[in-house]
């Protein structure tokens, strides 16, 4: 049976004029909403977005097909197959990343002797066919060619804390 207290409350319809000052009093606040894609929030130097293959400063590729990432990868998306190049370095033949299976851990970047595999800040990316989620040793290489500054950039950052 309800109490006298909670009949009261209901006729006097308390909680909804509490209900209705909370709206009020928060009308006036200022307001935090970010209208996206034209405003965005800060972004960490850690950010875990679109993969990347880097170069040294003479155009050498840094990756010495070691596998590394492929073994450690969680989501098995990295496929990787080497060859011993002219030089008689080993070179990868073939560079695969599935974005689709990727679930961006950040392992493969963790597990690189050589910084040459990364997760850029890249975050705004889409496919519009079939067989675009796959990212190429081109594809990931020209994404390192255009990002170098901003990868070295936030590499440099994450070192003091390494
Ligand atoms: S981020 Fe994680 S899941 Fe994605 S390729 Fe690297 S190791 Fe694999
Ligand atoms: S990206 Fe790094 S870990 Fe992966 S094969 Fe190349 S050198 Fe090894």
């Amino acid at each position: 049976m309800p109490s006298v207290k909670s009949i009261t409350k209901t006729l006097l319809l308390t909680e909804l004029l509490q209900g209705l000052a909370l709206t009020f009093k928060t009308m006036w606040k200022p307001k935090f909403t970010v209208y996206y894609p034209e405003e965005k929030t800060p972004q960490s130097f850690r950010y875990r977005g679109l993969h990347a293959l880097r170069r040294y400063a003479n155009g050498e590729e840094r990756c010495i097909a070691c596998k590394l990432c492929e073994a450690v990868c969680p989501a098995l998306a990295i496929t990787i197959e080497s060859d011993v190049s002219d030089d008689g370095t080993r070179r990868t033949t073939r560079y695969d990343i599935d974005l689709f299976k990727c679930i961006y851990c950040g392992f493969c970047e963790e597990a690189c002797p050589v910084d040459a595999i990364v997760e850029t800040r890249i975050h705004e990316y889409h496919m519009e066919n079939r067989g675009e989620n796959i990212m190429t040793k081109d594809k990931l290489l020209a994404v390192g060619d255009r990002y170098e500054g901003m990868i070295a950039a936030d590499k440099a950052q994450d070192a003091a804390y390494r």
